[in-house]
């Protein structure tokens, strides 16, 4: 019954096994024992750090498993993140995974349902271009919803804060600020700060 079920539902023969991706998100320092800090799961939330250096290990160790590593910078006050290595570099897509790691949950407040869409907060025909400051991780219900007339999004960076306004049709704020990455944050300069960013946005755009 099993069998029949995963075939039904796979389409694909129940003796052939299927490629499951998995996203960990961790800080270096954790991956590596210096510190504890919770890692993440994309799609399921923070899992402990010696529950994500196992997955590690036996990924790397299992022979039939392909483990791949990218690098994500996380700005240096806020700990948010602000760019990904991304080997495919093709824009949408890579634009879209950093959104989706970026943002973990729907971003229209009180929500916290996964990410279904990838939206723009100002509509392309309005003139909102297709980057990381102006796209937002959103619901199937919130992304229609926000399409409705009267609803205004507006998104700002401050400091390394991706922060997005919603506007309801009642003329009501409210405020989005995604989360920060796994690991501790540390204070910084203000121009060790600014140097970071030139040095992952020279990377980002190469
Ligand atoms: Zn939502």
């Amino acid at each position: 019954m099993t069998d029949t079920l995963y075939e039904r539902v796979t389409a694909r023969p129940a003796d052939t096994p299927s490629p499951v991706a998995l996203n960990l998100v961790l800080a270096d320092t954790t991956l590596f024992g210096e510190d504890d800090s919770p890692g993440w799961v994309q799609g399921y939330g923070p899992v402990p750090a010696v529950v994500v250096r196992d997955l590690v290990s036996d990924a790397v160790t299992d022979e039939a498993a392909k483990a791949t590593l990218r690098r994500l910078y996380r700005h240096p006050r806020s700990g948010q993140l602000v760019a990904m290595e991304s080997k495919a570099r093709i824009f949408p897509k890579g634009l879209r995974a950093f959104i989706g790691v970026r943002d973990q949950t729907c971003r229209t407040p009180y929500c916290n349902a996964p990410i279904r869409h990838h939206d723009h907060a100002t509509p392309a025909r309005d003139g909102g271009t297709t980057s990381g400051l102006n796209g937002l991780g959103g619901c199937e219900a919130c992304n229609y919803a926000k399409e409705a007339p009267g609803w205004q999004v507006v998104t700002h960076d401050t400091d390394g804060h991706h922060t997005a306004v919603y506007r309801t049709p009642t003329g009501a704020t409210y405020h989005s600020t995604a989360p920060p990455l796994p690991g501790p944050t540390r204070r910084h300069s203000a121009i060790e700060g600014r140097l970071s960013i030139d040095i992952v946005e020279l990377k980002w755009t190469a």
